[in-house]
């Protein structure tokens, strides 16, 4: 194989923690057979350890949600998101630096750790094209994702993303934070977009459909908004 530039390498915990997540499930035949599909047996049996092809990494992603029934895949990528979020707390964001971000102010820390994810965006975001902005919410954009590269789905898919910005932002700006997917390259949109919002979205607001009169369900937390209409699968809470 030639050798692959920089850019087309993604960080091994897209495969680490997706194995990981199966197992946690109990589903190893599932994951040998997902593997073997995907043309990395080798991996299953010894996880990568350096940066890795990208290619191989959207192989995997893409054949959990070809075989596993859709809300299965939704759950295992998602956790797989959450624990690839864990590590990064645990063995790559300076612990000093995890203090100053919880002791800020939520939209102070926002930007602080904005600016960091995007410093290291090659790690799970490979070839395509990142940026992060914050407003009142935080919008990532990821164009050219390479994980969807040539899939094409009835929902947006990339569950596994907004887990993982989902879990820095509850661990270091609010445990309030919520991220969701609200356009997806393979849902034929321009590219992969996430909005990350650090107030207060409660899981009854993001469930319920907004009232003229009401907040989203009556429940007094001022979300007229309601949640993205495009939404497709908000990332988990907690586990
Ligand atoms: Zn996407």
């Amino acid at each position: 194989m030639t050798e692959l530039s920089h850019e087309a390498k993604i960080g091994p915990n897209a495969v680490i923690q997706l194995i990981q997540a199966l197992t946690a499930a109990g589903l190893h035949d599932q994951a040998k057979t997902i593997f073997t599909t995907a043309g990395a047996s080798d991996w299953l049996a010894q996880p990568p350890a350096e940066m890795v092809d990208e290619r191989r990494v959207a192989a995997i992603h893409q054949t959990v949600r070809q075989l596993l029934p859709p809300e299965q895949a939704v759950a295992i990528l998602t956790d797989a998101g959450l624990r690839t979020g864990d590590y990064i707390l645990a063995n790559r964001i300076p612990k000093f630096a995890q203090v100053i971000l919880k002791l800020l102010p939520a939209p102070l820390a926002a930007r602080m750790l904005v600016k960091a994810i995007s410093a290291h965006s090659w790690t799970f975001a490979g070839s395509g094209r990142f940026s992060g902005q914050v407003g009142r919410q935080v919008i990532f954009e990821i164009a050219g994702n390479p994980i969807v590269a040539g899939e094409r789905a009835d929902s947006l898919v990339c569950v596994w993303h907004a887990a993982v910005f989902q879990r820095l932002f509850q661990v270091l700006v609010s445990p309030k934070s919520h991220a969701v997917e609200v356009a997806c390259a393979a849902h034929g949109d321009p590219c992969c977009r996430f909005v990350v919002d650090w107030r207060a979205v409660q899981p009854c607001c993001a469930g319920a459909a907004p009232t003229a009169t009401e907040g989203c369900c009556g429940c007094g937390c001022g979300d007229k908004a309601g949640p993205p209409r495009e939404s497709a699968h908000s990332a988990v809470s907690s586990r």
